[in-house]
Parts: structure tokens; sequence; C-alpha cells
């Protein structure tokens, strides 16, 4: 089954919001938000006292379940920096999703204490990501559909959170497909066709002969010896882009000739989270029709193994012109990044430059695996994508980048660069190595080192698997 086929047994429109009561013969999950004490007199007492306890409650019958959610009129984000404090979004994510995985239900009621539009938000974003229903198998699985009863729920803002939810569905289910079904080829193919119903939208796809003629010598080396060569997908609405971003898209990667040992190269079908992030956040952005001159720049490559592997202590030439030695194949990410960060850069309308890797494993042991790494040369950019990261339920932490890093420890003795290094703060390094591929001063560019992968089941998600990690962080920021 093609990619485009599999990705619409996922898809789903937004349900249309039914004012009328539901019908009693379906199987229903009710979902009861509380905002004020005075409408907990409804409740039974033992139900009160958990609900106040927990702040949620759960009751369930044969056809009927109900999720009692108890939110504080204030629940803002802590002043005191780290400090994630649960937001009601995140709230509503968590416990409605549980409650909707377990139930599966056919109906789902909403009745909100007020007609707000951060809690209509949250709910339409919790019951679209909660849809996700993909797995490969002998009877097609579909995406999970069910009527939305609701007399309080805003459905214009019920709707566009809705189409985000997709979008993070979009960006795991390409996080979900193996290696073999998702490559740099049938991947392109893939974002060409997705992007065809949008109008002032377009797809370009720079294959190989593309990248040797521009000297992205550091992109092709990485792929060269894969059955399906590196490329560059550019996705944009505007010849004169003022904000651009960049993907890591390894759509599998061994490591090279670096090999990967087993147990650190089974997920890593997910080494094109960053890219599958873009993916997303532009879909949402050509169907909300968000206003922004952007561009999407997604570097994809099978790191393989064969004879015509790149090698440890090669020295590739970068698009800047930079020569780059070659310490671990398995630095990719940084590599193909380097390319597409300076080929971004050319472009003269170009002001900002953000991009999203899932790029070092470092990151994950430093700040685990929900928070990402963010790196900035711009204090002012660093700061607005830390808040609408944090907004968004995708923390992410404001990391340095010392000058000695990049005065010496990335400096190579037979060439500029060295693409790894000996030694602690391997994050931190392979940021200040991106950094090199930035070529104008006045650029603002940030970096999100992210994981894009929920270890087990939980909340909204289902079972294990790609997150969408990113993707909210990016909607966020091109809405503002
Ligand atoms: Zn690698």
């Amino acid at each position: 089954m093609s990619l485009i086929k599999l990705w619409k047994t996922q898809y789903q429109v937004c349900p249309k919001i039914k004012k009328t009561a539901q019908p009693k013969t379906q199987k229903s999950l009710i979902l009861n938000v509380y905002t004020d004490k005075k409408a907990l007199d409804s409740l039974a007492a033992p139900y009160k006292k958990e609900l106040l306890a927990k702040k949620n409650c759960f009751e369930s019958s044969l056809n009927e379940s109900t999720l009692h959610l108890w939110l504080e009129d204030k629940r803002t984000n802590s002043d005191q920096p780290g400090e994630f404090v649960e937001t009601a979004v995140e709230r509503i994510k968590k416990q409605l999703g549980q409650a909707f995985n377990k139930v599966k239900p056919a109906v789902v009621v909403v009745n909100l204490a007020k007609k707000s539009t951060e809690l209509s938000q949250a709910v339409g974003l919790s019951l679209s990501i909660a849809s996700y229903n993909f797995k490969f198998s002998k009877t097609p699985q579909k995406s999970l559909s069910f009527g939305v009863h609701s007399q309080s729920l805003d459905a214009n803002s019920f709707e566009k959170a809705w189409a985000c939810g997709q979008a993070v569905n979009l960006a795991r289910f390409l996080v979900d497909l193996p290696g073999g079904h998702l490559n740099p080829k049938t991947y392109a193919g893939f974002v060409q066709t997705l992007f065809k119903e949008f109008k002032s939208w377009k797809v370009q796809i720079h294959n190989e002969a593309f990248l040797k003629k521009n000297k992205m010598g550091l992109h092709q080396a990485v792929g060269r010896a894969a059955e399906f060569k590196s490329c560059l997908v550019e996705i944009s609405n505007s010849k004169q882009p003022d904000c651009a971003f960049v993907g890591k898209g390894i759509t599998y990667d061994t490591g090279g000739l670096d090999l990967k040992p087993s147990r650190f190269m089974r997920l890593m079908k997910k080494d094109m989270g960053g890219s599958a992030a873009l993916v997303g956040a532009a879909w949402a952005q050509a169907f909300l029709g968000l206003k922004k001159n952007t561009i999407y720049l997604l570097a994809l490559a099978d790191n393989a193994v064969a004879g015509n592997s790149f090698r440890p202590g090669d020295v590739l030439e970068a698009h800047n012109g930079l020569q780059v030695e070659i310490d671990n194949t398995d630095a990719e990410g940084r590599l193909v990044l380097g390319d597409a960060l300076s080929y971004a850069s050319d472009k003269k309308s170009v002001k900002t430059i953000i991009d999203v890797a899932t790029l070092t494993g470092a990151i994950k042991v430093g700040l685990g695996s929900k928070v990402s790494g963010l790196f900035s040369n711009s204090y002012k950019l660093a700061q607005k994508l830390h808040k609408v990261g944090v907004d968004a339920g995708e923390p992410n932490w404001i990391m340095p980048l010392p000058y000695w890093v990049e005065d010496e420890e990335i400096k190579s003795s037979v060439a500029d660069l060295v693409n790894s290094g000996p030694g602690y703060g391997g994050a931190i390094y392979a940021a200040a190595f991106l950094k090199q591929f930035i070529n104008r001063e006045s650029l603002e560019w940030a970096h999100l080192d992210i994981f894009a992968w929920t270890d087990k089941p939980g909340g909204v998600y289902s079972r294990s698997g790609g997150s969408g990690q990113g993707v909210m962080t990016l909607v966020n920021y091109i809405s503002e």
C-alpha cells in the first residue's frame, strides 16, 4: 500500500459538534470539566472527595463512562525557570486521552464549566491525537472515529486544534514507518503528494545530482551507500521566505561504518523525527492558512553500510566550503543539517532559521526524553521558542554554546572541523558544529535537539511510538 493510502487510514476530518443530547444506545465517554467548587455539589460525596483530592475521577458503567476533571482557574506555568507545572491543556490531554484509550467511545460528550477557547482547544487537540490508531495489520486499522456532542465547546477553537492534532499524528505516522517503508525516495514522494491540494504551496525534490552540483558534499556522503540516495526536500509558500525550518531526516541510521550495537540501532527508524515535525507543522500551516512566508527543508538520507560508505578519517567538503574531517560516521545528522543550514542561510530573504533534529543521545541523558535542548545565537529567539514550547506542552531548555567548544573542541588538525570528539557535552558539541553553517552573522538561528519518541503508552498515546514532539512548538511559533 502506498504511504499516502496508509496515511489516509489515519487522517480524520474534524467531527461536527452536535448540540443535541447524546444517543443512549452508543458507548459514550462524558467529560465534565469543573472550575467552580459549587458545581461539584451535583456529584455523589465519594466522587466529590476523590475529585478534589486527585483533581480527577472516573466513573464507569456498562455503556457510559464519565471523566470528571477539576481545574483551578489559574493554571499557568511557574515563574521559576525550569519548573514546569501541569497546565490545564496538559491535564486535559493526559486525563481525557487516558479515558479515551480505555473506553474507545462511539460518542464523546463534553460539558465544560464555561465556554473557553483554551479548554475547547485542549479538548480538540486531545481527542484528535487520541484517535490515532496506526498498526500494520491484515485487517486495515483505521483511526478511531466518534461523534461529539456538546453545548459548551467553542466550535472554531475545537476545529483548529483538531487540525493541529492531525498534524501531530502525521509526524507520529512518519516516525512509526520503518526504514523499509520510509526511505528518502518514498518520503519525498509522500510529501509531494501530500501538498498537492494546497495551491499556494510548492514542493521541490532536489536529488543527488542537485546536491553534487551545489557542493553539498556532507549530505551526499551520508546517503552514498544506500539504495535510495540522499535528497533535499523543499516545501515553501513563498519565493521570499523570512523564516526557514530545517529538519534532520535520516530515514534509518545504522551508524554507518561506525556501526551501532543492536540495542542502539533498534529504534533508529525514528532518526527522521525532526523532519517529521517539520512536515506536520508545514501541513498545519497550509491547512489553517497561517500567514507567514516560510520554507521547510527536509535533509533526507539513509545512513547505510556498503563498500562505498563514507569512512572515519575521510575529509568532506561542505556547501559553504568548510572541510570536515569524519571522526565518527554515526555523527551523521550534523552533516546533513550542516549543508541544509548553509543552503538555507544563503537565501537572502531569510532572517530566521530553526532546525529540529533527533541529534544526540547526550541531550536525553541530561534532560530526559520529554524536554528538548534548545540552542541559539539569539536570546530573543530562544526566549520565544522556550515560551511557545512550554505553552504547547513540549517543554525545552535553553542550553549554553561556550566559545571554547567553537574555538577549540570542534576544530580538526587536518581540516577545518571534525564531526565528533571525545569527552562530555555531546549535545553542545553538535550544536556548536551546526552553528558553523549559519553563513551570515545577521541571521538568528535556533536548534532543537529532540527525542521524538514515547517509550510507553500513557495519556493520549495508546502505545509507544512516534510522539510528534516539536510540531506544536513550530505551529505556535508560526501562529504568533
Ligand atoms: Zn547517527
